[in-house]
């Protein structure tokens, strides 16, 4: 089984992904992170944000893995090329460049193939932008993420601090993810928008365990069925 959940940074995407998928026993994987590598590969090798050419031979040259701990479902490190990128790719370098790498087709199309290829494997979570409606159209269950901008801010700033990685000034962060917000919602190919079967779930008034306990009531539904 696949389950989609879809929306803009800083929404929980990936706090709720690991609590739904260790409750339900699946696997799960971070778009968003795959996307963060080729942004780093790029940085690393003086690529151009601008040279699509250059941006897709990456996605389509280096392997992108994950490193998992016995038992758990969220993967500890991520790995572009070999390299152990876990901390480098959530800076706000990273941050600022991600989304125009993710505009760029052809590090899309190549990332599309990975991302089936693990999500078919088995019963995954999967998170990112373009999940319910590109990567997985028929997932059992899928899910539109959403909570208001500044909550999104306060939240990463949060997480932030947490990681020791990223910037923890609350107004550098807000606009990125207003910045990000608009380009993925923007671009051409694959932006950020729901399902039309997906449910829509606004987090600012709930908290992540009642968000967590709605996603994995769908899932169960969708088990039943
Ligand atoms: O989820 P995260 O914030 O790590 O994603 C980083 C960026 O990767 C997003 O801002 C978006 O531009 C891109 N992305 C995407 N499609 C996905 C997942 C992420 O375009 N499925």
């Amino acid at each position: 089984m696949i389950i989609a959940i879809d929306g803009p940074s800083g929404a929980g995407k990936s706090t709720v992904s690991k609590s739904v998928a260790k409750n339900l026993g699946f696997s799960c994987l971070d778009t968003g992170a795959m996307f963060r590598c080729v942004a780093w590969q790029a940085a690393q090798l003086g690529v151009s944000l601008e040279d699509a050419d250059k941006l897709g031979e990456i996605a389509r040259d280096y392997e992108i893995s994950f490193g998992h701990e016995a038992g758990d479902p969220a993967p500890k490190q991520v790995f572009m090329g070999g390299v152990d990128v876990t901390d480098q790719i959530r800076t706000a370098e990273i941050d600022r460049a991600v989304s125009a790498v993710a505009s760029v087709p052809a590090v899309r199309e190549a990332l599309l193939e990975q991302q089936r290829r693990i999500g078919n494997a088995g019963d995954y979570v999967v998170d990112g932008r373009d999940i319910g409606t590109v990567v997985f159209p028929n997932a059992q269950v899928k899910v539109f993420l959403t909570a208001s901008a500044e909550e999104r801010a306060r939240r990463r700033v949060a997480q932030n601090l947490e990681r020791g990685v990223g910037s923890t000034d609350y107004e550098e962060v807000l606009a990125d993810i207003v910045a990000r917000d608009e380009a993925d919602t923007n671009r051409a190919t694959a932006p950020l928008r729901p399902a039309e079967d997906a449910t829509h779930i606004d987090s600012t008034s709930f908290t992540i365990e009642e968000v967590i306990d709605q996603i994995c009531k769908l899932a169960e539904a969708a088990r039943a069925n």
